[in-house]
């Protein structure tokens, strides 16, 4: 394989990691990313025809990773949703260059699907629970799945050799600040890394509000408090959760502080939406369009050279010029490009 080229953007960010959404839908209505009063029963989803193919999602993938993507996350909405996924993996899995293919999930589905998943070449996975009562966790998914579904599919997913698992968790002020210590203590001494996401006024339709945001910084004082914590330096550039061990050598966890501690500078992320638009930041309001390209009988060095136009020209830093009036611009939903 020729060497990759490394293309860096306008402020000289180059492009690691590529998310991939293959879907827009979800069995999970969490009010932070997809309300139920705003994808109710008749919201209308992505149609079929304009939904990505494998084969085309495998040609951005391929795109990108001759332009220096080492990392490719599967995303949704919920990916276990998009029938025959695993068809999907054995095909990314087969293209050389790839350092680390995961996906992000809910985890209810995943009890069933980690050992096909496993099987088709996935590397590993990193699984949203943002509670370990069921009253706090059913009322966040608003779809009354209870918090042992979502741990059958990690002991799945941990047997089928798809750990050691990340687990991500919103906190929200006045929703589930308690959990911070619940999920600390219930996966400190394993090989399950917690990491705390403050919430984040991600598209325009989760009635965002800075006084439900609890900062990185409280949620390391609440586990200080309890179990003392020292900083780890980061793995590599990029690194989107800010690493702490326990002093005790429990293990570790991390903190992702896109509001109170943004990391624009570092950010190495793309992401593809299911219906194949390129967005060069979370909280992009718009994004390219690679389907018509994708669907024209255009070469493969078209697709890389129209992915290198893009990122070279990339100037995303929305965390680092976020102010109270960004906040209501029309930035598309975390649902319609993963997280
Ligand atoms: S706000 Fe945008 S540019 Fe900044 S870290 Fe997040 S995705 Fe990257």
């Amino acid at each position: 394989m020729p060497a990759p080229l490394t293309v860096l953007d306008t402020l000289g960010r180059p492009m690691r990691d590529l998310r991939v959404s293959v879907t827009d839908r979800c069995n999970f209505r969490c009010g932070y990313c997809m309300p139920r009063e705003v994808y109710g029963p008749d919201h209308a989803f992505l149609p079929r025809a304009e939904i990505l193919s494998y084969e085309e999602i495998e040609r951005v993938v391929r795109a990108s990773v001759a332009l220096g993507v080492r990392k490719v996350r599967l995303t949704g909405g919920e990916p276990l949703v998009r029938r025959e996924l695993e068809t999907l993996i054995r095909m990314l899995a087969s293209i050389e260059g790839i350092e680390d293919l995961t996906l992000t999930t809910n985890g209810t589905l995943l009890a069933q699907k980690a050992q096909a998943l496993a099987d088709a070449g996935l590397h590993r996975v990193t699984v949203s629970l943002d509670a370990l009562d069921d009253e706090t966790f059913m009322r966040m998914n608003d779809a009354g799945v209870p918090v042992a579904t979502v741990l059958e599919g990690m002991a799945a997913a941990e047997a089928a050799g798809l750990g050691p698992i990340k687990l991500n968790a919103v906190i929200r002020r006045g929703m589930n600040e308690h959990a911070v210590l619940d999920l600390a203590e219930r996966f400190r001494g394993t090989e399950t890394t917690v990491r705390f996401i403050e919430y984040m006024d991600v598209g325009h339709t989760n009635g965002w509000r800075l006084d439900d945001v609890v900062p990185a910084g409280e949620i390391l004082s609440r586990i200080d408090a309890r179990w003392p914590l020292e900083p780890i330096d980061p793995d590599y550039r990029g690194e989107v959760a800010q690493r702490w061990r326990y002093r005790d050598g429990a293990g570790e966890i991390g903190v992702i502080s896109s509001v109170t501690q943004p990391f624009c500078g570092d950010c190495t992320r793309a992401r593809l939406s299911a219906d194949g638009s390129i967005y060069t930041c979370l909280f992009a309001t718009a994004g390219h369009d690679l389907r018509p390209l994708l669907r024209s009988g255009a070469s493969d060095d078209a697709v890389t050279d129209c992915l290198r136009g893009i990122w070279t020209g990339r100037t995303d830093r929305y965390s680092e010029l976020r102010t109270l009036d960004t906040v209501d611009l029309p930035k598309v939903e975390m649902s319609y490009i993963g997280g």
